[in-house]
């Protein structure tokens, strides 16, 4: 009711106006007073259809190829109509200007498709109109206006390829961001692929100057500088993928601080925190370059050694126990002795979630480590029970891991 009101009105203020120029294509064919009536008509269709079009679009929640193309074959054709209507023909490359920004809007929008169909439809238009004045005599030969609708053409493709090429430096970079907030900084924005460096590349590396730091903030456990949860488990599955490729064993070392609670107790919580960050250090330090070490909880750490057997991973633990024995805490004052009990597992990395597995059996071999006696390692082996019921604690924390 209300557009029907609006358009009533705009017809009739249209009408009132007499908008139609005396020296237009319009009024030649038709006489100023109808081709007020049809430009009414005309003006009168192309808001309805709009105003249709939106309607439909908000009804589907999206705006489909099919109406968006509708859309865009109206603003085409309204535009050259205006310019039938309006202006004499030797003004009519004026409407090129106004097609340049429909042909971006395309590109920006909806993409290299739909911005070939605009440049269709405002090609049919236009050579329709320049025709038609052509035909009625009123335009000296069609030729010129061809060509600067050739030269419009070039120019609009060219400037549609740079706003598409764009998009996809920007899609890329969007990628990235997404990556990252899986907490996967993998991949750098590659500057080098952009020939002409440009606001998108200092987005990128303004990025790439984030992304180690981001990469430390989340992977990382603050206190201890190992790993985390999500970091152990981001790496673990790149080396595994990495083991699975090349037919590695891989080795999983669960490690519990023995006896943790006393430091607590003797020292205060402030000194068992600094105890955990020199632990933290000291089996960082001991681990190979590719190990990937990681604090999963209070005084828990673990070990994923890539490319590993049970006889490198025992070397590993020895000399982890080895360094613990012979280094004086300065945390807690070189005052008391730290020893550590390490579970020990490797296999053959051939399933994603052999990480899983092994974390659950290298858990299972750190308790039997525990119950006899603390301070040593123990390689998981087949039939080996240390839980009653169920999977262990930290083979659980695995999997609820982000
Ligand atoms: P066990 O040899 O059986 O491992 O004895 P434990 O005393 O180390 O016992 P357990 O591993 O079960 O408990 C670890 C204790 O470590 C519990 C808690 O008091 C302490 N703890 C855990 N996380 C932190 C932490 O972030 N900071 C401090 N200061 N203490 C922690
Ligand atoms: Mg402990
Ligand atoms: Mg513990």
């Amino acid at each position: 009711m209300g557009i029907a009101i609006a358009l009533t009105g705009g017809a009739l203020l249209l009408r009132a106006l007499q908008i139609v120029s005396s020296d237009s294509l319009g009024a030649k064919r038709y006489g100023v007073e109808d081709a007020n009536v049809l430009f009414v008509a005309a003006a009168a269709t192309y808001v309805a259809l709009t105003a249709l079009i939106r309607w439909k679009a908000h009804a589907q929640r999206e705006a489909s190829p099919a109406l968006v193309r509708t859309q865009l074959v109206a603003d085409a054709v309204a535009v050259h109509v205006c310019a039938v209507m309006l202006t004499p023909p030797s003004q009519y490359d004026r409407t090129l200007i106004i097609s340049m920004f429909l042909v971006q809007f395309s590109q920006l929008y909806f993409g290299w498709r739909t911005t070939l169909f605009m440049l269709g439809s405002v090609a049919v238009s236009f050579t329709t109109i320049v025709m038609m004045a052509a035909r009625s005599g009123m335009l000296n030969g069609p030729t010129e206006a061809l060509w600067t609708f050739c030269l419009f053409a070039a120019g609009s493709l060219a400037y549609a390829w740079m706003l598409g090429h764009q998009g996809v430096r920007m899609k890329r970079l969007t990628h990235l961001f997404d990556r990252a907030r899986e907490g996967d900084f993998d991949q750098p924005y590659e500057d080098g692929r952009d020939k002409f460096p440009d606001y998108i590349t200092q987005i990128g590396r303004a990025y790439n100057d984030l992304r180690g730091h981001l990469e430390t903030i989340i992977l990382t456990d603050p206190l201890s500088g190992c790993f985390n949860r999500r970091g152990f488990k981001q790496m673990a599955a790149r080396e595994v993928s990495r083991g699975i490729r090349a037919k590695w064993r891989v080795a999983v070392l669960a490690l519990d601080v023995d006896h943790f609670k006393r430091i607590n107790d003797e020292f205060g919580h402030l000194t068992g925190d600094e105890a955990i960050k020199e632990i933290g250090e000291l089996i960082r330090e001991i681990a190979r370059a590719g190990d990937v070490v990681a604090r999963l909880g209070g005084e828990e750490f673990s070990i994923l050694a890539p490319d590993t057997d049970e006889v490198g991973a025992r070397h590993l633990s020895d000399r982890i126990l080895a360094a613990f024995r012979s280094r004086s805490f300065t945390s807690v004052r070189g005052q008391m002795p730290i020893s550590i009990s390490i579970g020990i597992a490797s296999d053959e990395a051939t399933v994603d979630d052999v990480v899983r597995v092994l974390t659950a059996r290298a858990d299972e071999a750190l308790y039997v480590a525990k119950r006899n006696g603390r301070d040593q390692g123990v390689l998981w082996q087949t039939g080996m029970r240390a839980f009653d019921t169920g999977s262990s604690r930290l083979s659980r924390e695995m999997e609820r891991m982000p």
